[in-house]
């Protein structure tokens, strides 16, 4: 964030990143909206279960841009939060029994990092992996993006195309995730998870996930904050 950016937020009255309410980083409301029950569901494109903690509305999107475009830093920690109960009830679906995990987290532009910093979903990825110091938790940034992967306002077989046409596996970064396992120095990988903020119709971690089997790295699951209707059925509703 430049320094304009860490007055404004000095001298702006705070407003809820979700709702717009005043004087609070998040309202109950809001919070409540975090803190929902992890569900997973099928998406219409790929084959693994993604899983999040509240239906994708208006709210979650605000608090998502809001972090990721507008300097809300404040709110990292309840996101990353969300993000970790989604991850832990992820590893109870797959029947996770121990072992390293490494998290994928979804592309942003080379654009995008650069606006922003970096990767919003790399940020919370690791945060979360902070927030769940139980768990032999990696994060490997090696999914980009050649452009813009902004998928609003695009039809459901417009986005599985822009995902297609705009993801690649950075190979530096990825042959020191495949070496620490082949080194056996670290212990096995029991569980590889996609990450994202989002999921409605899975083209995005379709393709992510497809870019990663390529070389032999196989996602059992989704983990997102937020989870789309359209298109998507729900397998397995459960409490963690
Ligand atoms: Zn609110």
């Amino acid at each position: 964030m430049g320094l304009l950016g860490e007055f404004g937020e000095l001298l702006l009255p705070r407003r809820c990143a979700g709702c717009g309410r005043e004087n609070v980083s998040l309202c109950t409301s809001c919070l409540q909206l975090l803190g929902g029950i992890p569900r997973a569901m099928e998406p219409r494109y790929g084959s693994i279960p993604v899983v999040g903690v509240c239906e994708y509305n208006s709210r979650i999107s605000r608090m998502v841009v809001g972090f990721k475009d507008e300097g809300r830093r404040d709110i990292r920690d309840p996101l990353a939060l969300a993000l970790a109960r989604s991850l832990v009830a992820a590893l109870d679906l797959i029947g996770y029994a121990g072992g390293r995990i490494r998290l994928f987290p979804s592309p942003s532009s080379d654009r995008a990092r650069s606006r922003r910093g970096g990767s919003h979903t790399v940020s919370l990825a690791r945060r979360a992996a902070e927030l769940a110091p139980d768990l032999s938790v990696e994060v490997h940034d090696v999914l980009l993006a050649r452009r813009s992967r902004d998928q609003v306002g695009l039809g459901a077989h417009d986005r599985a195309e822009n995902a297609a046409r705009t993801q690649y596996l950075d190979r530096t970064g990825l042959a020191a995730a495949v070496g620490d396992e082949t080194s056996g120095s670290c212990g096995k990988v029991a569980a590889d998870l996609l990450v994202d903020d989002f999921s409605t119709t899975g083209a995005t971690l379709a393709e992510s996930a497809r870019l990663l089997a390529s070389v032999q790295i196989r996602p059992a699951a989704g983990v997102v904050l937020g989870l789309g209707r359209g298109g998507t059925r729900f397998v397995s509703p459960f409490t963690v």
